[in-house]
Formats: C-alpha cells, structure tokens, sequence
C-alpha cells in the first residue's frame, strides 16, 4: 500500500492561505485507488503529481467541511471520465449527501447519480467495493454527522484516519490494529480546541489503538511554525514508543504488509 499525502494542512487559515496544500489522500495498492476527502486542489494537485483522476475507483469523504469535501464534485467528474461512464463509488458521511441542521449538502445530485454506487455510512457503518472493505468510526466535530474511516484492502493492509474529531475516551480503541493511523492533528501541545484533536490528544489515540505506525497530517496554523510538526512527531514517537511522522506535501509513504517497511520519498 502506497499513500500519497497531496495535502497536509487543515482548518480555515491554513486553507485559504494554502500554507500547506489541503488535497487529501491517495491510496494505492495493486488496482486500489482510493482519494479519501478531496478539499481544495485535489484536482490540480493529483494531476500535478501525476496521479490520474481519471483512475481513481472509490472517493470516500468523511464530512462536508470545504477544507474535506471542496473537490468532492470534480474528483466524481473525473471517477466516471467525465461524467459518461457510471463507474466508481462515493463513500461518504450523511451530510455530505444529504446536509444536516447544520451543513448543506456537499456534492450535487447530479453528481450522485455518476457514480456506479453511493454508500452513505455512520458510525460502525461498513461498504464493500471490489475486495475493499471500508468501515465508518465514530468522530465527534461540528459537522454532527463526520465519521473517521477504517480501511481494509485486498493484500491484507489496513489504514484508519481519524478526519477532524474531538477526543473521546475509546476513540484509539476503534483504531486497534490498523497497520497505519493517520491523524488529523490541527493543534499542536498545550493547544486544545473544540471539536479537534491536538498532540496531547493524539498520543492518547495512539496509546489505545497501538498502530504499526502513525502519521500526523491536516494541520492548522498554530502547528505550522518553527518545524513544529517534525518536532511533535519525534514527542509523539517518544511518548508513546510508535514509530510516527509527520507529513509534508508531496509525501509518499509505502506500507507494506509483511516486512513493514517504512520508505518515504517526494513526488512533487
Ligand atoms: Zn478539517
Ligand atoms: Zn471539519
């Protein structure tokens, strides 16, 4: 399995600055392709590092923040060639299809109707696709209905990303076994924020769900200063003993099953 971070910031200042990209995530594994929560610039930046739209099988967003779902439309444009074959599937909170008292909705209903089919999950929610198995985690965030991910693939590897949440007792415990955790951690230590999950509650996710390896992504302004990020993947590291990083745009990290390999280069 192969994850390419096309964007690795979060939050509205690190967004509409472009600090650091907010593309989402690219996963691959043999015929997987998966981009998981397209905000803004998924489009230019998957095309950029030459990853085709057009071969992406399954967009999966998590909830209908703009910073999660922006290019949710033009990624299912791309999924069906451009809107002419149904192929494809969109797995997606509530409110990204349906909005809520809170949220509208983040992706048409004309593009509902491209892809081959739709999955709407919540909390403990599962949808299969060609050997992918995808099972929704409870998140607690300001979008009611956001739902962090589970995903099994046909080789055997397993990823979990937390999207934006609160902590809450048990929520590493969701997590347990994933070969990968990728956190969305928008503040940095001693900077809590509601509705989001800092270092000190990153490392409490970390220590109940034991993950191979950890990932911190999606990160706010406060994190973007003075290398921050890589400072508070080596805490992390420490404190908790799992071998963590922190992304940068561009990244590629390659999981691998058996020997679990760690082996990180640049595309951009
Ligand atoms: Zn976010
Ligand atoms: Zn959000």
């Amino acid at each position: 399995m192969e994850v390419f971070f096309l964007g690795t910031g979060g939050g509205r200042f690190a967004t509409i600055t472009q600090k650091r990209k907010t593309a989402g995530l690219r996963i691959l594994s043999g015929r997987v392709n998966l981009h998981i929560d397209p905000g803004p610039g998924a489009l230019v930046y998957s095309i950029q590092a030459g990853l085709d739209p057009r071969k992406v099988r399954a967009v999966l967003i998590t909830h209908a923040h703009p910073d999660h779902c922006n290019d949710g439309e033009v990624m299912v444009e791309a999924m069906t060639g451009g809107a002419i074959k149904k192929q494809g599937y969109l797995v997606c909170a509530k409110s990204v299809l349906r909005g809520n008292e809170v949220c509208d909705p983040a992706v048409s209903r004309y593009h509902q109707g491209l892809p081959r089919e739709i999955a709407e999950l919540s909390s403990g929610g599962r949808f299969e696709f060609e050997g992918v198995k995808v099972q929704a985690v409870k998140a607690v965030h300001y979008d009611p209905d956001t739902v962090g991910f589970k995903v099994f693939l046909p080789g055997g590897e397993s990823l979990g990303y937390t999207s934006d949440a609160e902590y809450f007792e048990g929520m590493g415990a969701e997590y347990q076994g994933v070969d990968l955790l990728i956190l969305c951690t928008m503040r940095p230590r001693g900077s809590p924020l509601k509705w989001h999950m800092s270092v000190d509650d990153a490392v409490k996710v970390l220590e109940e769900a034991h993950p191979k390896q950890a990932v911190l992504t999606h990160f706010g302004m406060r994190m973007l200063t003075e290398n921050m990020p890589e400072l508070e993947a080596e805490y992390v590291e420490k404190t908790t003993g799992i071998p963590t990083v922190s992304a940068y745009d561009g990244m590629r990290l390659k999981v691998e099953r058996e020997k679990e390999k760690r082996d990180l280069t640049s595309f951009f």
